[in-house]
């Protein structure tokens, strides 16, 4: 496995990659933004969209008991 990076990372200089920051795959960096492979990002932004979502419930359902 370190040695797939190795020649991954070898091979295109070009082309810059970082580890995911969740799991530590090799990922290619597209912008400063990128933090994640593509897996973990979808599954952080589906967490992250749950999360919100339940709070906004929760400021809506207090929001109807006080009334
Ligand atoms: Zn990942």
């Amino acid at each position: 496995m370190k040695n797939y990076i190795k020649e991954l990372k070898g091979e295109r200089k070009e082309k810059r990659y970082k580890q995911c920051e969740e799991c530590g795959k090799l990922i290619e960096q597209v912008s400063n933004r990128t933090k994640y492979c593509e897996e973990c990002a979808r599954k952080i932004w589906e967490e992250q969209n749950r999360k919100n979502n339940r709070e906004r419930m929760r400021k809506i359902r207090s929001k109807d008991k006080s009334l």
